[in-house]
């Protein structure tokens, strides 16, 4: 039987892909430790105990769209909308900066408008901060308005596929939204040249293994440079509040599968999974992610940015001492520089 177990992550770890039935076992907690001991060996390997820090700053809660999960949908009228100025913009780049950061994160409901006005900003940032890597994450948005952000100066673009089955992502968003047309986007920003992220929630309502499955099949497809996996968290004020939150376990889980079918992406360790489960940022590293988000949103602000129930909100420089130890107490270190996507 151990053997067995040894040669399933073998078989994972060497052809980077295995049979659907394996895969589902390992989500189903199949050889665990065995799991997590290889991709962290791998990540090890790949980033040497090196974990890269970004900046995340919410730009803006003001959302055109409804998605059935997200604190920040359109209909739900308790969110204070706020955008943040072009001085709070800089001014949170500026406090990364400082505490050494080299990319900066910004993220926020998707507003064609106002990401158009986002443009002269990132060009700014740009010159401003030559050394630093811009990556948006905006939602679906015109391709011109990508192709203008590009052009100004941003490098990567984050927008998460959240599930690859046609039928579940149309029971989490409302008429008019399809996977269909978050790949197109994701392709055409890969076409511009920007690094892109995708991934999805683990445990959103309805999900099922196979769901999980057929994400892994499109990550292999698709092979992004970056992948964004967090648990589902329920928001108590939109129409999935009362399902319940999805298991950091399996979380954990599909890092570990992902950093072993693509070693060089770039995994985040989530805050959505630290909100669900105390030490769970170390617990993403020990998994095999290789990145950590601080956020650096204003403080006043940071409130009106739920997308989930319990988000932790301390200050930048907090977040950063609290990090630091954390890395040091598993042997890990804060890596310099951008940490772009790197194919070893
Ligand atoms: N509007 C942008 C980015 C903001 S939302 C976009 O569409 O990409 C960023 C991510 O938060 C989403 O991709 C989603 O995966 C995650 N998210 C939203 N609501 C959530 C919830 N209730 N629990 C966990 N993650 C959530």
């Amino acid at each position: 039987m151990h053997s067995d177990i040894d040669s399933v992550i073998h078989t994972l770890k060497v052809q980077r892909t295995l049979p659907d039935g394996e895969i589902l076992s390992l989500l189903e907690g199949a050889c665990a430790q065995e799991l997590r001991e290889e991709a962290e060996s791998v990540a090890a390997a790949q980033f040497g105990r090196g974990v890269w820090l970004r900046g995340l700053i919410e730009w803006s809660n003001v959302c055109r769209r409804d998605c059935l999960y997200c604190g920040i949908r359109r209909s739900n009228a308790g969110v204070e909308r706020y955008t943040l100025s072009r001085e709070e913009i800089l001014s949170s780049c500026e406090r990364a900066y400082g505490l050494g950061l080299r990319t900066f994160v910004l993220q926020g409901g998707e507003n064609p408008q106002a990401a158009r006005g986002l443009v002269p900003v990132v060009a700014e940032i740009r010159s401003c901060w030559p050394d630093a890597a811009i990556t948006l994450g905006l939602g679906e948005l015109p391709f011109d308005i990508y192709a203008a952000l590009r052009k100004a100066g941003a490098d990567r673009f984050l927008l998460r596929h959240e599930t690859a089955s046609e039928a579940h992502y149309a029971r989490l968003h409302p008429a008019g939204m399809t996977l269909r047309s978050r790949l197109e986007c994701l392709r055409e920003l890969r076409r511009l040249g920007f690094q892109v992220g995708m991934g999805m929630m683990v445990g959103s309502p309805w999900q099922t293994p196979r769901d999980l499955l057929a994400d892994i099949r499109l990550l292999e497809e698709f092979r992004p440079d970056m992948i964004g996996i967090g648990p589902f968290i329920p928001h108590p004020d939109t129409p999935l509040g009362s399902f319940p939150a999805g298991s950091a376990e399996l979380t954990l889980r599909l890092y570990s599968i992902l950093r072993l079918i693509l070693p060089d992406a770039l995994i985040p360790s989530t805050t959505a999974l630290s909100t669900i489960m105390p030490g769970g940022r170390k617990a993403g590293i020990l998994a095999g992610a290789n990145v950590i988000m601080p956020n650096f949103t204003p403080l006043p602000r940071r409130e009106a940015y739920a997308l989930y129930k319990g988000k932790a909100s301390t200050d930048g420089a907090e977040q950063l001492l609290d990090i630091q130890k954390e890395l040091a107490s598993i042997g890990y270190h804060i890596a310099p520089g951008r940490g772009d996507f790197i194919t070893h």
